[in-house]
């Protein structure tokens, strides 16, 4: 028997010793340290109690009996400063090293009395049919009991006292302790009371020991983290659903069934059937891990990002968690930031920079079809916004990218977007593109914005893209420079781009680069456009601009006045012009010749530009020249532009004495309409909106109103570009009252004109 238990105690010895060598390989925390210590104090008891138990000899077993009661006293003692470590009560340090050399002196003492017998005697004892030793202390053991004794009920009373003050969830681990230590306290003194072999004892606290450190190492920690994780998970708003190693359902954090909103949790208790189901609902296949699903619910959309893990150890399934988050905020905020990004706002199709890089793309992946780029762009956009408002004007785009997405639809590589204000582009394969679809679709969308006073007027440019591999902002600017030759010219309406136009456009970006330098240097020049009454005599004359280039030579207008004008430009160039003309009207002042005029043309954005009423006022002034001799030409597009403002405008010349005359009188508006507003001196009518010579009776008839009109209102006219003597003659016939055209001289330069006229 007595060789079975010390087998037996081997094994726990085994086991002791497996728990050393595992805590030495943990974190060294202090508390790991004191519970390793314990095991030591442990081994310490089991291998004498394995002599006493195995040996016959009396003084071999007492020998043993005194290591047993001195591990035993370290070991209680241990015992105590693990308590105190575990609780947390830094107070009991102090009490710690008195502890120690109590326990030293206790111990050399037993050493020294193990030769003399002096602190207890052993003898045989038998105890259920077999012969034990045990002993049998004097008086003197009592002290020794007693300092063992503290140690152990100190260390349950410092673990009761940290439960009793710690929240819920950390009282077992505490009490728990507690009460093992409770245990061994009362086996020591049941066996001591009962003269029981210390056998039991020894049992009793090998497995205690491993019952803290179990308790101290797994149990505590690892119930404090369940309920951390329960905590965290119910504090998410994510759903947290956890399955067992059976796809059992284990745990649901209380978000779930708010993250997810798929009615309640039924249905999710296991998880083979419900998550199949949720992922064929999400139809997101079987890479769904990590992806967002959409779920519709009452009030909208809502999304889902499901994470699925598989929780293993050592390779073996234990458990399977979905963490379910919802997303649906940050996509919509992803989805919102995106969308401002590539699409205009007003309009909702691409914007300037999405459109380029989706172009790119089409182009990089069918390099082997040819695509053609348009523009189209509203001519005179600026007047149509005075004229009708940023509001029609947004309504006008809005329809417009409207029908191009309708009409665009069903055309494959294919896109568009919108550029700038008021410009779209589409790029298409060459073989799609049909010019008079796009003009019909374009048209369709304009003429609604038309009114008796406006033409809404859009105009495109292609351009067929021979080098793909160009920059897109060339590929666009090729179709947009296409555009830009034919605004202002009535008849064309669609124009292809080719190496003419690039010529003309990089000619213009000269000009514009040479404008101040010209304007510096005099290239700028009037030219002069008698004017004759219907005596043949002339009255004075138009200054029309000139660039005498020093490489290009003359300069006609055409060739930089329109562009300059889109560009805002005109007001430089023009308010030379007015210099030059004031010059000469001083000049002409000088020597007596007051009687001649020159008229002088205002653009539509000079209107903005500039306060021409100061302007012109102070520029009179100071050139010291009468008002009446500057005549002003405003168009009658610009006028209309902002009909209220500008009548106003006229009044105030009109009162600081200068003529006003409406320029192109009869080209683009329902010019009598317009006249019951604003009162101009001179009406000019272009020849050339009315030399239609097909229906010659037709012009005649509107020539002749306009005059007799005219005449009512107390205006004058002038007729420009006349070229013949049976215009002349007609107009005279009309009661035109002044003229001028090729027929009585081409604009000549200022020498010219001094030389002949003066
Ligand atoms: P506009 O103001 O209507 O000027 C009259 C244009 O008709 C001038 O062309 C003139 O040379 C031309 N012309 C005159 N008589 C005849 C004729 O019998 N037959 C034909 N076919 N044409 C005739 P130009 O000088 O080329 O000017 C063209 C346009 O450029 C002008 O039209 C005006 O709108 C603009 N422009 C010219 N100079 C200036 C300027 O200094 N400032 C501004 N803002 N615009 C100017
Ligand atoms: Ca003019
Ligand atoms: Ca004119």
């Amino acid at each position: 028997m007595q060789t079975t238990m010390a087998g037996f105690l081997l094994l726990l010895l085994a086991i002791n010793s497996i728990m050393i060598i595992k805590l030495s390989d943990m974190n060294r925390t202090d508390i790991i340290k004191h519970l390793r210590n314990m095991a030591f104090g442990v081994a310490g008891i089991i291998v004498p109690e394995m002599i006493i138990l195995l040996t016959k000899n009396r003084q071999i077993a007492y020998y043993a009996f005194t290591f047993y009661y001195i591990a035993f006293a370290w070991y209680a003692m241990m015992i105590f400063r693990f308590s105190v470590s575990y609780s947390g009560y830094k107070l009991f340090k102090v009490y710690k090293s008195p502890l120690f050399w109590i326990v030293a002196i206790e111990s050399a003492a037993l050493i020294w009395g193990m030769f003399s017998e002096s602190f207890f005697t052993i003898t045989h004892y038998k105890w259920y049919d077999h012969i034990y030793w045990i002993s049998r202390g004097f008086s003197i053991l009592y002290a020794y009991a007693i300092v063992s004794g503290i140690s152990l009920v100190g260390a349950v009373a410092v673990l009761i006292i940290a439960a009793s003050q710690s929240a819920r969830i950390f009282r077992l681990k505490y009490s728990g302790i507690a009460i093992i230590l409770a245990v061994m306290a009362a086996s020591c003194v049941a066996s001591q009371i009962k003269h029981q072999p210390i056998l039991v004892q020894v049992i009793c606290f090998a497995f205690c020991e491993m019952v803290i450190v179990y308790m101290a190492v797994y149990y505590a920690p690892r119930k404090l983290n369940q309920r951390a994780m329960k905590f965290v998970a119910d504090k998410l708003n994510d759903g947290i659903v956890l399955y067992d190693d059976e796809h059992q359902l284990q745990f649901v954090s209380t978000g779930y069934s708010d993250a997810v909103g798929l009615k309640g949790m039924q249905g999710i208790g296991n998880e083979e059937t419900y998550w199949k189901k949720v992922i064929s609902e999400a139809n997101v296949g079987n890479a769904w891990n990590g992806r967002v699903m959409s779920v519709d619910r009452d009030d909208g959309t809502y999304y889902y990002e499901i994470q699925h893990m598989a929780l293993d150890e050592d390779g073996k399934l234990i458990g399977t968690v979905y963490w379910i988050r919802n997303v649906t905020e940050s996509i919509k905020n992803y989805g919102e930031m995106v969308r401002r990004a590539n699409f205009d706002e007003l309009t909702g199709i691409y914007n300037e920079a999405h459109f380029h890089e989706m172009a790119r793309k089409l182009l990089e992946e069918h390099p082997d079809t040819d695509f053609v780029m348009t523009c189209s762009s509203v001519e005179k956009f600026r007047v149509f916004k005075e004229l009708f408002g940023q509001e029609k004007y947004d309504d006008y785009l809005i329809r417009t990218a409207e029908s191009l997405k309708t009409g665009l639809v069903h055309i494959p590589n294919c896109v568009y977007g919108r550029i700038g204000e008021a410009d779209f582009y589409i790029m298409m394969p060459k073989e799609s593109f049909d010019p008079q679809q796009l003009l019909d679709a374009i048209d369709e969308v304009a003429k609604s914005y038309s009114t008796n006073n406006f033409n809404l007027i859009v105009k495109a440019g292609v351009y067929e893209i021979t080098e793909p591999l160009q920059d897109m902002l060339a590929i666009c600017n090729k179709a947009s420079m296409a555009c830009d030759t034919i605004k202002g010219d009535y008849g064309t309406r669609i124009m292809w781009f080719d190496e003419s136009i690039q010529k003309e456009s990089m000619l213009r970006e000269r000009y514009n680069a040479e404008l101040s330098k010209a304007i510096e240097h005099g290239e700028i020049q009037i030219y002069l456009q008698p004017q004759v009454d219907n005596a043949g005599k002339v009255i004075g004359a138009e200054a029309l601009a000139r660039w005498v280039h020093r490489e290009d030579g003359l300069i006609p207008p055409a060739h930089f006045i329109p562009f300059f004008e889109m560009n805002g430009r005109i007001t430089e160039l023009d308010i030379c012009i007015w210099r030059q003309a004031c010059e000469k009207l001083k000049e002409w002042k000088e020597k007596g010749r007051d009687d001649l005029h020159i008229s002088v043309n205002i653009s539509a954005r000079d209107l903005y530009a500039l306060d021409i009423y100061e302007h012109h006022v102070s520029l009179v002034k100071e050139y010291g020249i009468d008002a009446r001799n500057l005549k002003l030409e405003i168009t009658e597009s610009a006028i209309i532009n902002d009909l209220k403002q500008h009548v106003h405008l006229v009044e105030k010349l009109q009162a600081a004495g200068f003529e006003v005359e409406m320029d192109d009188f009869g080209s683009a508006y329902s010019s009598f309409n317009m006249l019951k507003d604003i009162c101009v001196d001179v009406l000019k009518i272009d020849m050339k909106f009315l030399g239609d010579t097909e229906n010659e009776a037709r012009s005649h008839a509107i020539l002749k109103s306009i005059v007799d009109l005219s005449g009512e209102l107390n205006m004058k006219t002038i007729a420009e570009g006349v070229e013949t003597e049976e215009q002349l003659e007609f107009l005279k016939g009309v009661g035109c009252d002044i003229y001028q055209g090729y027929y009585f001289s081409k604009p000549m330069s200022v020498a010219d004109f001094e030389a002949k006229y003066l």
